[in-house]
């Protein structure tokens, strides 16, 4: 089953947003296989937006991704990657429709409340540059059966 790479940013942990966005990602029947509060480092920062080294927003967002603490999370479920973007809305708030979770708790680009992987191999990427396989959970839920 396909997995994405999800993350609170440090604003919205901040703005006690952590609980809103597991919640809709439970509700839409995803299964959460891995979750952690934590502090980035710098350099996990650079590895995890190296396509971004070159753009001049480069700089802030590492020292934004690091001001603070970010909620990690891995969600697994059918086209985990496409529709979580969709449930994430475009990439600057003002772009994202009401009903996404930039449109609803966004107003500017720099401080977008949450990440999402933008492909199954940046997901995988992004994934195992976050966790350890030992953090991962696999696990059964019945409720599947009324998901699929
Ligand atoms: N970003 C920014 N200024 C910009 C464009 C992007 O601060 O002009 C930040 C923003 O936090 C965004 C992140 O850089 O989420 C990564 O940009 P990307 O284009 O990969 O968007 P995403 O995949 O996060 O939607």
């Amino acid at each position: 089953m396909e997995k994405t790479f999800i993350m609170v940013k440090p604003d919205g942990v901040q703005r006690s947003l952590i609980g809103e966005i597991v919640t809709r990602f439970e509700k839409k029947g995803f299964q959460l296989v891995g979750a952690k509060l934590m502090q980035i480092s710098t350099e996990l920062a650079g590895n995890h937006y190296a396509e971004h080294k070159d753009k001049p927003f480069f700089g802030e967002l590492v020292d934004f991704i690091t001001s603070g603490p970010v909620f990690a999370m891995v969600w697994q479920g059918e086209n985990a990657v496409e529709v979580a973007r969709q449930m994430l809305g475009k990439t600057n708030p003002k772009d994202a429709l009401p009903g996404t979770i930039r449109g609803d708790f966004g107003l500017v680009v720099e401080k977008n409340v949450i990440h999402g992987s933008d492909a199954v191999e940046s997901a995988k990427r992004e994934i195992a540059l976050f966790f350890g396989e030992e953090e991962l959970v696999h696990y059964g839920k019945l409720i599947e059966d009324w998901v699929y």
